[in-house]
């Protein structure tokens, strides 16, 4: 018995002796710290403010419906590597956090970007969202003060994680931040350009939530209902007899979420149907960047409600690591 103890004892100190040498290996053989994250525009503001720094993995490909997605094994290895694990939270990432707390490191926070931006008071409830369901609306990163947040969250947990280059996080975020500043008052201003009557946005998805009520937009409705399916004959209706009412001369898709419904919805109304909004899908150009993506957000919903759509002209779309 004793001998048997004695043995599993000496197994146990050998292969904890192992591990640290493996974890002494690993740290030489890998300088920069690993970032797990979601959603590209996670993804990307990571790293703009993790630069050289850090090496990202994205989990969720670009173009891809984040709110249905299911992570495949792969992602379970990028997770159990990741020092850090970001994601935006309020229940958009349900599966892929599951796993992350199922393979993770101890010792490897997963920083929800959301929950740490908004108090609960602030969580948004609507027609995709109910709160029956117990998922709030997850779209906060089009609201740009919110963004901030997120980049000013990113900058501390990095440094927290990594503090030998918490000084470049800091010079990273500064420069973005500004970035991100530039890109709020470009929105404020291209608004500013849109009738007011027309400020009112139709939407497929329901991903303006929080960013309307910032630049005095309202959501007049988001069709997409919770279940991601189409929306019954007797919606559909109700919405096009609002937009008739409202005289509202677009109605916005996108291309992650294709729906004959809307096409149907824009020609019993007569308003417009502007299929290229993204909430979550960088673009090609300018640059595959969320600033870039948002310009292009704000020039299409600009010039289809009647705005001047070459209001974002200034600002810089490209990445730090361009
Ligand atoms: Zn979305």
């Amino acid at each position: 018995m004793k001998k048997a103890f004695i043995s599993a004892l000496s197994f146990l100190i050998l292969s904890s002796i192992t591990l640290s040498l493996n974890s002494v290996f690993a740290k030489d053989s890998t300088k920069s710290l690993r970032v797990a994250t979601t959603v590209p525009p996670i993804t990307n503001i990571v790293e703009n403010i993790g630069g050289t720094a850090i090496e990202v993995t994205g989990i969720v490909p670009n173009g891809v419906d984040s709110h249905t997605f299911e992570p495949v094994p792969s992602d379970a290895k990028i997770l159990a590597e990741a020092g850090v694990i970001i994601v935006n939270g309020l229940g958009l990432e349900v599966p892929t956090i599951k796993l992350a707390e199922k393979v993770k490191k101890p010792g490897t926070p997963i920083v929800r970007l959301a929950n740490d931006t908004l108090p609960k008071e602030e969580w948004q409830y609507d027609f995709s969202f109910p709160k029956e369901q117990g998922y709030p609306n997850p779209h906060l990163w089009p609201n740009i003060a919110l963004t901030i947040q997120y980049a000013k969250i990113v900058r501390d947990q990095l440094a927290g994680a990594d503090p030998e280059h918490a000084h470049t996080y800091a010079a990273n975020a500064a420069t973005y931040i500004a970035k991100l500043k530039q890109l709020d008052q470009a929105i404020f201003s291209c608004i500013d350009t849109i009738p007011k009557n027309n400020r009112k946005l139709v939407t497929y998805h329901d991903s303006f939530a929080y960013f309307a009520p910032r630049y005095g937009m309202q959501v007049i409705a988001a069709i997409q209902p919770a279940s991601f399916t189409e929306p019954g004959p007797r919606e559909i209706m109700r919405i096009i007899t609002q937009i008739k009412r409202e005289k509202i001369p677009a109605i916005f898709g996108s291309e992650v979420f294709p729906s004959k419904i809307m096409e149907q919805i824009a020609r019993e109304s007569g308003a417009k149907f502007v299929d290229e909004l993204s909430d979550d899908e960088l673009p090609e150009k300018p640059h595959p960047s969320f600033i870039g993506m948002m310009v292009n957000n704000i020039a299409i919903m600009t010039e289809a409600l009647g705005g001047n759509p070459d209001c974002g002209g200034n600002v810089d779309t490209s990445n730090l690591t361009d």
